[in-house]
């Protein structure tokens, strides 16, 4: 078996600030300035008004989990040693939704609109997940 290692977020430029910001432990979003909508995931313009007077301004950090995926099996891979590790989709309170992971409890513990709150996961130097845990 080959050594593997966990992949890493591509980016871009757009998307570069959401990055900085995780590596200093800050959840920020993208807030479009001419319609009030809050956008993720990081965009060039608006998804609802197509403008491109976007800004990036803190979350709040709490949402709640949409939907999620307990995952209890892997074919040999990096991830063995995660498991059983929570995929869920957490629904922000500004309304945006994001794929992410549940941490720090029980995956069984898990639910369908369990309050939860942002927290990080440092990659390496260059990369921290924000993934949320319960509130
Ligand atoms: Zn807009």
């Amino acid at each position: 078996m080959t050594a593997q290692q966990k992949l890493v977020p591509e980016t871009n430029t757009w998307s570069e600030p959401f990055w900085k910001a995780a590596r200093k432990e800050k959840l920020i979003l993208q807030k479009c300035s001419d319609c009030g909508t809050y956008i993720f995931y990081p965009r060039l313009i608006c998804p609802s008004c197509f403008s491109d007077n976007i800004d990036w301004v803190e979350a709040s950090g709490k949402g709640k989990v949409y939907t999620f995926t307990i995952v209890t099996n892997n074919a040999p891979s990096v991830f063995l040693d995660d498991m059983p590790y929570v995929i869920a989709i957490v629904r922000l309170d500004e309304g945006v939704q994001m794929l992410t992971n549940i941490v720090d409890c029980d995956p069984e513990e898990v639910e369908c609109e369990m309050p939860v709150e942002v927290a990080f996961k440092k990659l390496n130097d260059e990369f921290t997940l924000p993934v949320f845990k319960p509130a």
